[in-house]
């Protein structure tokens, strides 16, 4: 029997798109899809493994987590990272279709 980990979009805020937070922090924000839940986890992969894809960086490798609500193991791929918030608007336009919805401040949200 193959095992296969769910995958699940990232998003790694830098600069100004991530102010409300500590600018010291490097993490890589996503939400579940068993249980709906948002968590976070350090980011690991050096931003010089991000490929220039659709018109944002992003590593299509991705990184293994264990969530912390439900404790199933997830494949976070891609990890887009947003930079601003022009990127966050345009990260918000071209998702569009995920379950999930990114505010003003750059903060995941589920939506179905
Ligand atoms: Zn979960």
């Amino acid at each position: 029997m193959e095992r296969q980990n769910a995958e699940t979009l990232g998003v790694r805020r830098t600069g100004w798109a991530a102010l409300d937070r500590d600018p010291q922090q490097d993490t890589i924000e996503f939400l579940c899809p068993h249980c709906g839940q948002r968590d976070h986890k350090n980011a690991r992969r050096e931003r010089t493994l991000y490929r220039f894809t659709d018109g944002f960086l992003q590593d299509l490798q991705g990184e293994v987590t264990q969530f912390h609500a439900c404790k199933k193991y997830l494949r976070v791929v891609p990890v887009v990272l947003l930079h601003d918030q022009d990127e966050v608007r345009r990260f918000a336009a071209v998702f569009a279709d995920e379950p999930m919805a990114i505010t003003a401040a750059g903060v995941l949200r589920k939506t179905a």
